[in-house]
């Protein structure tokens, strides 16, 4: 008989994951390796470990160790706010009048306010086990260069966040935030680098781009003593941090004997939908159990549903290994009407190589349809979602609502990433009623697809 399931799964201490998982360990088609784009040959450790720690770079090319242990001080910090509860949303399930079950992964209980904490504390841990001074990072809606300021602090690390430059003006309390946990925030383009000076010679009066911010501050880390570059998302490394959200789902629903049947997550550069993933996915290569996973992207982002699987620049200024992944091309700058933080133009190599084997599937959902779920969802569930986090809520409805018609009880789990609350001027917009969406033409597409490195052809 099964037990009575709580509105939330709480874990002890005790069944915290003590290993990552790391997918790419059971996939028999592994990933593309990451080519350097001068020699167009697979990047070598030591030319990693020139940008990256080098422990964070033995992590990226492991693509065999199916566990990697989580080091003791990493779990101690993890204790200070997880495990992240799963909710059983009976209350959305009611007013939805549908015979499915759902429930959510909420990312959001810590101050940075999502999911980027888990590696953010896992990357500035390995810095400080080399020694290092601090490191460097981008950051564009401000989610991660918060969670990283977080993690520096606590182990005594220098934090240098380049900011692109329209956030750093409207969204000052995010800066500040980042500044209150002691980081240097500088917005981007500076004149603190060359790639920097170079683009405001170039575009005065530019606003600032995710993938300029990524050069600047991969220049600023190679040109300073005891300092690396690190990131939030995209990169292998940054998902096997982030198993912690799958592991952890996973006891919590094995506990009360549930097996889900869709697993919903949205996806900018596909960490945390590939941590949400992981251990069910495990599951799903080695033929023990069955799983319909799904990947939510912005319409106006579109990089999985109309992306191309080629190699290509991770960052606009070309100073990052060249990366095979579904992608719209390093120069695709998506609608400046588009809210969430989900505008980055590739996907993670790992994500990418399982949906190109039909083992994900992908949906694309418009930004007022998105809105329109999240304030819903706050209504009834009571959490302000972050934007890009709404657009699981949008599809996990749908399926729910599927669900109604065909009165199938279906069992869905979705990864709430993290709250919303510096996401207000896009709330108000939608609440104006002057939110609109912007769907690419082929044009705007093709004007990315230009920009492919040739290696492709
Ligand atoms: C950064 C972020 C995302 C998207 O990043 P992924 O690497 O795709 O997970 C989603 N939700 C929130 C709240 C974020 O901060």
């Amino acid at each position: 008989m099964q037990k009575e399931i709580p509105y939330k799964i709480y874990l002890e201490e005790s069944e915290l994951p003590t290993h990552w998982h790391n997918l790419r360990a059971f996939m028999k088609n592994k990933p593309a390796p990451l080519l350097n784009s001068q020699t167009l040959k697979p990047m070598t450790k030591e030319e990693l470990s020139e940008v990256f720690c080098e422990e964070l770079v033995k992590q990226e090319l492991d693509d065999t160790t199916p566990y990697i242990e989580i080091p003791q001080e990493i779990r101690d910090f993890y204790k200070m706010y997880r495990p992240a509860p799963l909710v059983r949303a009976y209350c959305l399930e009611k007013v939805l009048d549908t015979p499915a079950k759902i429930y959510y992964k909420f990312e959001g209980n810590n101050t940075s306010g999502s999911h980027k904490l888990n590696s953010a504390i896992a990357q500035a841990y390995y810095a400080k086990q080399q020694g290092l001074k601090g490191v460097t990072t981008e950051t564009g809606a401000g989610q991660w260069g918060t969670a990283l300021s977080m993690a520096c602090s606590y182990f005594g690390l220098d934090c240098r966040v380049y900011m692109v430059k329209c956030s750093y003006e409207q969204k000052p309390f995010r800066r500040e935030v980042m500044r209150t946990y002691g980081a240097n925030v500088t917005p981007s383009p500076s004149t603190t680098t060359n790639v920097g000076r170079k683009i405001l010679e170039e575009f005065p009066g530019t606003s600032g781009s995710l993938g300029c911010a990524i050069s600047e501050a991969v220049e600023a880390a190679t040109s300073m003593d005891g300092y690396r570059y690190v990131l939030g998302s995209v990169f292998n490394q940054v998902l096997l941090h982030q198993s912690v959200i799958g592991l952890e789902t996973k006891t919590a629903l094995d506990k009360y004997g549930v097996t889900p049947d869709i697993i919903i997550g949205c996806a900018g550069g596909g960490s945390n939908l590939g941590g949400l993933i992981s251990p069910f996915m495990g599951e799903k290569l080695q033929g023990k159990a069955n799983y319909r996973f799904i990947a939510v992207e912005p319409a106006s982002c579109p990089t999985l549903t109309r992306g191309k699987y080629v190699y290509d620049y991770c960052d606009t200024g070309r100073v990052c290994p060249l990366s095979k992944m579904y992608t719209l091309g390093s120069g695709f700058i998506p609608s400046a009407s588009h809210a969430g933080g989900l505008r980055y133009h590739g996907m993670t190599s790992t994500l990418s190589e399982l949906y190109h084997q039909g083992l994900m599937e992908a949906r694309s959902v418009e930004q007022t349809a998105v809105f329109e779920a999240a304030q819903y969802f706050a209504r009834i569930e009571g959490i302000l979602p972050a934007p890009e986090s709404s657009h699981a809520i949008r599809v996990a409805i749908d399926e729910a609502l599927k669900c109604k018609e065909t009165g199938e009880e279906k069992t869905i789990v979705f990864g709430l990433t993290g709250t919303g609350y510096f996401d207000m001027m896009s709330y108000q917009k939608f609440n104006d009623g002057i939110m609109t969406d912007y769907i690419p033409t082929e044009d705007d597409l093709a004007k990315g697809f230009a920009g492919l490195p040739k290696i492709n052809l």
